[in-house]
């Protein structure tokens, strides 16, 4: 018996790895279409000139006041002159010009194409770490240096010389097309939200949307030995809780067993040790299913029998920073209060938490999802909602959009790998998207890791190579729509 029961179990072995080896097998990536390549004349020179000279104007929307802006707009209609005589421009508060290029057949749906020329500061105490000065536009070993060619003035050059070399070329486009560059992306978006009040309220629903959100990612992904543009269909919310625990204060010396101090850790404690639930649905699936596809043997042998390894594989996943936040709502206690002196017991402690949410997760239930956990109703949440934003709607992976961008893609980079992601930072995508039936999110440039610090950070860059696939691929879009 003993050895018939050991056979059984020999036999349901084989089997069980003749399963795993046939879906590893048959888990492989989508054939990629060749697309011919996008000849292209623009003028590459000027165009580095000019992203060089669009780096001088500090345009730093924590100050929209600056002089910047305007000039900035002046210098748009001179630089693009074509452009200018030939579409209409609308300029929406704050700084936010709309361009119109109306198209030949007004029963199309338009479309959208968006860049911001806000920037953050530059830190003063890292200035002395820029290998060549943030404003100066100094163009060197191949890059163009300094804040906002990344993100995302080198997108809007990118941009308005395709279009300008398709309006010298004769190119009128059968659909309507409407440029929009953000004045004030970083503080919010207010311009970016007037562009969609805008369309809304001439009836202009767009067919869809692209903005910022995400880049070719080359060797950024641990395991991914090849570039793969992420073409992210949705993008994450903000919401931000202040919990506020109550004691009646006095003197440290006689503390009570409980202090507000005390009961605010519990509860930032269990928040921490609960995370908001998450998993592979949704978004997260359609992202990790096509990507998964192009890892080593090993790796996709787990991604192809989700069936057998979905607790290892989610575990995985949610063991680094950076794949957790592509499941799930993140939760990140970010600031603490208690009294204001060593041996004064606080009447007042509280705890801030920013939370990053999931598209498949409102607002309301990462309320529930507090409230629940931290399981104590001396505990005050306090939201300001004006604040907070839920996650955009996801897009069609499939739909019409979305594929003009992978063909583009493609036309510009070759065959390469793409995928359908989640941005998990806030852009103005999330207005425009409001506006449009699909919004999609994908700068055309490769980047790696050792860009990743230069967002936001020193020693900004863009390379003349990306500036030269950005134009190529906006022409290649604007040219088929
Ligand atoms: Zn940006």
């Amino acid at each position: 018996m003993l050895k018939w029961s050991l056979r059984g179990l020999g036999f349901a072995v084989l089997v069980l790895i003749a399963v795993i080896a046939v879906r590893t097998g048959q888990y492989r990536p989508a054939p990629v279409a060749e697309n011919e390549p996008f000849a292209f004349g623009a003028d590459l020179d000027k165009a580095v000139r000019d992203l060089s000279a669009a780096v001088t104007f500090r345009t730093v929307s924590t100050d929209m006041t600056r002089p910047d802006f305007r000039a900035f707009l002046g210098w748009m209609e001179t630089t693009w002159p074509q452009v200018f005589a030939t579409m209409e421009r609308v300029v929406l508060d704050p700084a936010t010009p709309l361009y119109i290029w109306q198209g030949r057949d007004d029963t199309l749906p338009p479309i959208l194409l968006a860049a911001h020329y806000d920037v953050v500061p530059v830190a003063p105490v890292a200035l002395d770490q820029w290998a060549y000065p943030p404003y100066a536009g100094v163009v060197a070993d191949g890059f163009v240096w300094g804040r906002g060619t990344l993100d995302n003035k080198g997108a809007l050059v990118a941009i308005m010389t395709a279009a300008e070399q398709l309006i010298g070329e004769g190119f009128t486009p059968q659909r309507t097309i409407y440029l929009s560059f953000g004045g004030d992306e970083e503080t919010g978006g207010t311009g970016a939200q007037a562009v969609a009040d805008f369309l809304t309220a001439r009836s202009q629903r767009l067919g869809w949307a692209l903005d910022e959100g995400s880049f070719v990612l080359d060797r950024i992904i641990p395991g991914l030995d090849v570039p793969v543009a992420s073409i992210n269909i949705a993008e994450k919310g903000y919401v931000t809780m202040t919990l506020v625990a109550t004691g009646a204060g006095g003197h440290s010396s006689m503390p009570p067993r409980e202090t507000a101090v005390g009961k605010l850790a519990t509860a930032v404690a269990k928040l921490q040790a609960t995370p908001v639930p998450g998993g592979l649905t949704g978004v997260s699936e359609e992202f990790f299913d096509a990507l998964g596809r192009y890892f080593s043997i090993e790796k996709r042998a787990i991604f192809a029998n989700r069936w057998l390894f979905e607790p290892l594989l989610e575990g995985i996943l949610a063991g680094a920073p950076s794949t957790d936040a592509m499941l799930r709502t993140t939760t990140a206690p970010t600031m603490l209060s208690g009294s204001p002196k060593e041996n004064v017991l606080a009447q007042r402690a509280t705890a801030t938490i920013n939370f990053r949410i999931h598209p498949r997760d409102s607002i309301d239930d990462i309320v529930a999802h507090v409230r629940d956990t931290i399981d104590d109703d001396s505990i005050e949440i306090e939201m300001n909602r004006d604040f907070a934003s839920p996650a955009s709607p996801v897009s069609d992976s499939s739909g019409p959009g979305y594929l003009a961008i992978e063909a583009s893609i493609r036309a510009t980079f070759g065959p390469i790998a793409s995928v359908p992601g989640l941005t998990i930072a806030a852009t103005d995508a999330r207005h425009y998207a409001t506006a449009a039936d699909a919004a999609y999110r994908i700068n055309p440039f490769r980047i790696t890791a050792d860009d990743l610090t230069r967002f936001h950070g020193v020693n900004e860059r863009l390379s003349v190579e990306n500036l030269e696939k950005g134009i190529t691929f906006y022409g290649s879009l604007m040219s088929g729509l």
